[in-house]
């Protein structure tokens, strides 16, 4: 089978796959407001995310990141983990979760095969926790992180969405843990979607977020992206023992090095997190009884993949579907 190549000349190494809808969290920037903690609706069972699997990592994907809704609400996510991971050609596989249900699922997720773990962090007080995730789990979250740490996962990495008038005060703080913990502290741009309460005034750009935490710590830049495929900003901090990285899908944008693709969690293909939701790959697997049909499907809809996303005001009136949909 060809490389996945689009029309731009960007080469396709990573596939998201979004594992389920549902989430135990619903954070005011990720869903549309009153859209509630469950989405119901149907996903790919688990022998079809195999065989889609399978047919990426034929195409040339050597990345997979599980992510969500909240990948860890599948019953059955350390099995389809070992599975995806013997996958032939799959190297990394990684991991996205709230960190809700590390506590006891950390240590099985590892020996199942994730190597990288990320965990989505907005805050370190628990009444703001709350206020943003609509739930009262900071201290379950936390004992999550520490769970991932002791697993092995390192460096672990926690995103954290920087907002204006929100949780940007806590900065230094999200630094503070880098000081004696392997942990890669990743400060992402809000980004704007329907109904998600951004805004211009909201925004904080990366140059704003570097320049705070520079007033305390000397940032020394280190190989940039090279443990993200290329689309993080990662620094050391002088003395610290983790990292801290910037995330600029607004202020610096990284179409031009977009080597992702990204399947929601009911099958449909998605060329650009900002694209509408494309080619069904649940029917297709359905109705196409060899993988190189499925295949063939998959490569010319990569041949339509934008060659950028809109701008902030465009994204925030037009995205079909919230992240949870999408998985980020
Ligand atoms: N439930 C999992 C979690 O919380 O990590 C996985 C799904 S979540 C949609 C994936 C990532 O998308 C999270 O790190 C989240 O912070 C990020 N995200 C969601 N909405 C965002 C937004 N408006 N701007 C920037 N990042 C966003």
């Amino acid at each position: 089978m060809s490389a996945m190549i689009d029309p731009f000349g960007r080469r396709h190494v990573y596939l998201r796959l979004a594992l389920t809808h549902r989430c135990n969290l619903n954070c005011t920037y990720c869903r549309p407001s009153g859209c509630g903690t469950v989405t119901t609706g149907p996903i790919l069972p688990s022998g079809s995310i195999l065989r889609l699997v399978r047919i990426f990592a034929a195409l040339g994907i050597c990345k997979v990141r599980l992510t969500g809704g909240e990948p860890t609400l599948r019953p059955d996510l350390p099995d389809l983990v070992s599975r995806i991971a013997a996958v032939q050609g799959i190297g990394t596989l990684a991991l996205t979760t709230n960190g809700v249900t590390l506590g006891s699922l950390a240590a099985p997720l590892r020996r199942a095969g994730v190597e990288n773990l990320n965990v989505s962090l907005d805050s370190l007080r628990r009444e703001r926790f709350l206020k943003i995730t609509g739930r009262d789990l900071l201290p379950a979250v936390l004992k999550g992180i520490g769970a991932a740490l002791e697993a092995g996962f390192e460096p672990l990495k926690l995103n954290t969405v920087v907002m204006g008038g929100v949780n940007d005060d806590e900065l230094l703080e999200f630094v503070e843990l880098a000081r004696s913990k392997p942990v890669n502290i990743r400060f992402i741009e809000y980004m704007p979607f329907r109904e998600n309460g951004w805004s211009r005034e909201g925004f904080v750009s990366h140059e704003r977020m570097r320049e705070r935490i520079e007033r305390v710590h000397r940032l020394v830049p280190v190989g940039q992206g090279e443990h993200t495929g290329g689309v993080a900003k990662d620094f050391s901090v002088e003395g610290f023992r983790g990292q801290i990285s910037f995330i600029t899908p607004l202020s610096d944008v990284f179409c031009d090095r977009c080597n992702r693709l990204r399947v929601t969690a009911d099958g449909k293909l998605k060329t650009c997190l900002f694209a509408p939701a494309g080619l069904d790959l649940a029917k297709a697997l359905a109705r196409e009884a060899s993988d190189a049909a499925v295949a063939r499907l998959i490569l010319e809809a990569l041949a339509s993949k934008p060659e950028k996303h809109p701008e902030a005001e465009e994204l925030r009136a037009g995205q079909d579907l919230p992240m949870n949909e999408i998985g980020g």
